[in-house]
């Protein structure tokens, strides 16, 4: 846990948030500035600061974290549903929050190449 972290404030109940998904390990809520009429975020509890920071041991909680995005993904669209899983990884990519996280996209068509 990262006291000044925004993901880590809002695993421990300082920030609200409109959760749809929580376990041991992960937590999905809901992003604040949708992108998509479905815009979810999904991150490990543990703090991690991007998928650059992974190590070998989280390989489980990596799996785990797809597993549930299909589950989610299930549940809110159906099966087969189309929807689009998105992690910025620094700041060139767009990253601003540095808690990893992925973001789960859908309700909208979207469009290759990303911006
Ligand atoms: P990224 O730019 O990939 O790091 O994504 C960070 C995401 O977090 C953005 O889509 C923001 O809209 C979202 N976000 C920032 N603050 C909050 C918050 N308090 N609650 C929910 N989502 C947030
Ligand atoms: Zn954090």
């Amino acid at each position: 846990m990262n006291k000044d972290c925004l993901f880590c404030r809002i695993v421990r109940g300082e920030v609200p948030s409109q959760k749809v998904f929580e376990n041991k390990e992960l937590l999905a809520f809901k992003d604040i500035n949708p992108q998509a009429p479905i815009h979810i975020i999904i991150i490990p509890k543990k703090h991690i600061n991007s998928l650059s920071g992974v190590e070998k041991k989280d390989d489980v909680l990596l799996g785990h974290l797809q597993l549930v995005i299909s589950e989610i993904t299930e549940k809110m669209l159906g099966k087969n549903s189309s929807y689009r899983v998105v992690t910025n990884c620094g700041e060139e990519a767009g990253q601003s929050v540095f808690h990893l996280h992925y973001h789960l996209l859908a309700g909208r068509r979207f469009t290759w190449p990303p911006g």
